[in-house]
């Protein structure tokens, strides 16, 4: 079975029938984040539908700013969630640095929860990657997945000696231009991940070239495969069994460990 650890599966709007018929009959397993508390909800909608997918409560940090005075409802229903994301620290996207601080407080807000009932958290980190990670640090929790990651190299030594998961996406498909911050240096992370810790994404649809969750995960594998001298059957092969291990022993997401042993 391909998992794609992190989409927002609901922004398939009118293609949406068509897209939980492409992941029935590839089967693909869709970690499917939210943004904010209405796109949970719509998640939590669309789970209902499909067996398939995973739904993650999240508010991402680019909106922190908006959701201040919603930190004892978000914490309450962190509690209850599955997995915790699209959450984390953003410094590349957000506009106002004056908005940093209340990034910093929601995502205490969440790491708080995770560290309460051990659950996974799947880490946005454009930019602020340092604080992201000095931050997962102060709560000891050992179970996450990074995402949006951009650099420096330095910290890639430090996600593996945490033993964080990496999340490879799209961003590793785009043609070489100048101006792309990072572009060598993902070369380089492509092949510093150590199998064990690698997994694949496609943080879709919402970025273009819109595609269904199957050819779109398997466009990103490829790519993936080509860096790492490998095949694109044993990308798809570690990034599954590393999720598998990834959500093992967790009672609350044990209907995905079967869903997983049975394909
Ligand atoms: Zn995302």
């Amino acid at each position: 079975m391909l998992v794609d650890v992190h989409n927002h599966f609901t922004y398939y709007n009118e293609d949406i029938d068509r897209a939980l018929v492409d992941i029935r009959e590839n089967g693909v397993l869709m970690v499917s984040v939210s943004i904010d508390i209405p796109s949970y909800e719509d998640t939590l909608e669309m789970a209902k539908r499909s067996e398939l997918i995973l739904p993650v409560f999240g508010v991402h940090p680019i909106n922190a700013h908006e959701h201040m005075g919603q930190l004892q409802e978000i914490r309450r229903i962190a509690d209850e969630a599955l997995m915790l994301g699209e959450i984390g620290l953003d410094r590349m996207w957000a506009e106002n640095p004056s908005h940093f601080q209340d990034q910093e407080k929601l995502l205490e807000t969440f790491l708080e929860s995770a560290q309460r009932h051990d659950k996974i958290v799947i880490l946005h980190t454009a930019g602020a990657e340092a604080e992201v990670l000095s931050m997962l640090n102060t709560f000891s929790l050992r179970k996450a997945i990074i995402h949006d990651f951009y650099g420096p190299m330095k910290l890639v030594e430090r996600i593996i000696d945490s033993n964080l998961y990496f999340a490879f996406d799209r961003s590793y498909l785009e043609e070489y231009k100048p101006e792309i911050k990072g572009w060598q240096e993902r070369l380089e992370i492509a092949n510093m991940i150590p199998d064990d810790l690698c997994l694949i994404e496609t943080d879709g649809p919402n970025k273009p070239p819109r595609r269904m969750p199957f050819e779109a995960l398997n466009i990103v594998a490829e790519r993936i495969a080509e860096l790492r001298k490998t095949t694109l059957e044993e990308i798809i092969a570690c990034s599954s069994e590393n999720f598998n291990n990834l959500i093992s022993g967790n009672e609350n997401l044990s209907q995905f460990t079967d869903i997983m042993r049975r394909s």
